[in-house]
């Protein structure tokens, strides 16, 4: 997923897709009272299982900062960029223990914008983190980029790179909510920058859109879905817009200068994207994200199904399949403690009951569903019970099916209440 609601690692509340589930996701992500500080945790025998990682590599450098957005992004890219590729290849050689071995499959540089930054740091940081993690058995390096940064020359220096995936901030084919929204780009630059890739022989592209935005209709989102579909990425996400509080767009709209597109109309938006996208031959693999066969996002599958991931890089997230590691929302905090040999996270140790949660929100957003067995022999026959037993009654009403003998699902209607499924489905004592 891209800068707009950038990495997935970035922020929690980047699980959270369409409309509104802000509740889930403060009942699942926002518990600060189990945070503390902390070098390293231990747990030495989960590792023994671990057979594939992802990294995840944040660059928070933008050349101006988009209406709608709250993520820790900065525009000090001629300032701090050079020192700030070091400190991401010194974190990494501090912390590459943390994959006790794991093979890493995927690797995404998400943002904030990595094309913003100039190819010879880009290459500085790859050939930086070659030297410090065994990237032999990538399968997947994706790097998140802005149309108006994808130029033939750029497209040019990926594929010596090894990066063989671009997602892209698209967002919306019409000018101007683009320049509402503060996006530097223009819908003619987005078809140009998807030919400039596949010029470079870059065949596996995403394009990111948000929906909801102020000003679109349901018939400019249905013609921003085509024209999309018509560049034939192999991969799509979604997002609903959500108005943070505090951003340039919230303020927007408190003062009435913006309109906020009514909740039923967005749920119609998303009907018409699942239409479209699945008339069009793409998957509807996860809630938000779409694909060709084929070409779903390994790395973001990985945070999907639990799959351990090490974040660098500031506002970084990392998980071990017990811990989840936060790194510093601050530039200069982050460079000065990593230059100084120090690991900068926070970290907070999930426990059964929010890893029960996880598992349920996260497989229920998934085409794959929550595995009933599976959650028997990792949590036992209590929650079994109580999962089984909440589910049946979300069957009855229709929001969900069983699949495969033992796989939960939501159905159409059920991704429509996916907060209230998701909510009556977690642990509740
Ligand atoms: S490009 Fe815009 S949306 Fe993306 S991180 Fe920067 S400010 Fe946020």
């Amino acid at each position: 997923m891209n800068c707009c609601f950038c990495s997935l690692n970035q922020r929690a509340k980047l699980v959270i897709f369409t409309v509104n589930h802000n509740i889930i996701k403060k009942k699942i992500f926002n518990n600060p009272k189990k945070i503390e500080k902390t070098g390293r945790g231990d747990h030495g025998n989960l590792y023994l299982c671990l057979v594939m990682a992802g990294v995840y590599v944040h660059i928070p450098f933008c050349a101006s900062r988009c209406s709608y957005c709250d993520f820790f992004s900065t525009l000090r890219l001629a300032e701090a960029g050079a020192e700030y590729v070091e400190a991401l290849v010194t974190e990494a050689r501090l912390r590459r223990g943390e994959l006790r071995g794991a093979t890493v499959k995927t690797l995404y540089l998400g943002g904030g914008t990595p094309s913003q930054l100039p190819v010879e740091l880009l290459e500085r940081l790859v050939e930086g983190l070659s030297a410090v993690l065994d990237l032999t058995t990538l399968e997947e390096f994706t790097i998140e980029a802005n149309p108006d940064d994808v130029t033939p020359a750029w497209c040019a220096a990926l594929p010596r790179l090894g990066v063989n995936r671009v997602s892209m901030g698209v967002q919306s084919f019409e000018d101007p909510i683009l320049r509402l929204i503060g996006r530097r780009h223009t819908a003619r630059q987005a078809v140009e920058a998807v030919a400039n890739l596949r010029t470079a022989g870059i065949d596996n592209i995403s394009i990111d859109l948000i929906f909801g935005l102020p000003g679109q209709t349901l018939s400019s989102w249905t013609d921003s879905v085509r024209q999309a579909i018509a560049l034939h990425p192999q991969h799509i996400s979604a997002y609903g817009l959500t108005y943070e509080e505090g951003t340039r767009l919230w303020h927007q709209r408190e003062g009435g200068e913006v309109v906020e597109v009514p909740e039923e109309q967005c749920l119609e938006m998303y009907r018409i994207l699942v239409d479209e996208l699945q008339a069009a031959g793409y998957e509807h693999y996860e809630i938000s994200n779409f694909a060709l066969s084929g070409y779903y996002s390994r790395h973001n599958s990985s945070y999907w199904d639990d799959t351990p991931y090490l974040g660098l890089g500031a506002a970084a997230h990392s998980y071990d399949g017990v811990l989840r590691r936060y790194n510093p929302h601050d530039l200069r905090q982050y460079i000065d403690k990593i230059m100084a040999g120090e690991v900068a996270c926070e970290q907070e140790e999930l426990t059964r009951r929010d890893r029960y949660d996880e598992r349920v929100m996260l497989g229920l957003r998934t085409a794959r569903g929550v595995d009933a067995e599976r959650l028997r022999q990792d949590f036992g026959e209590q929650a079994w019970c109580y999962f089984t037993r909440e589910a049946e009654k979300h069957i009855a009403a229709g929001n969900l099916r069983l699949i495969d003998g033992g796989r939960y699902v939501l159905t159409r209607d059920g991704i429509m209440l996916s907060d209230a499924v998701i909510r009556d489905l977690m642990w509740d004592e």
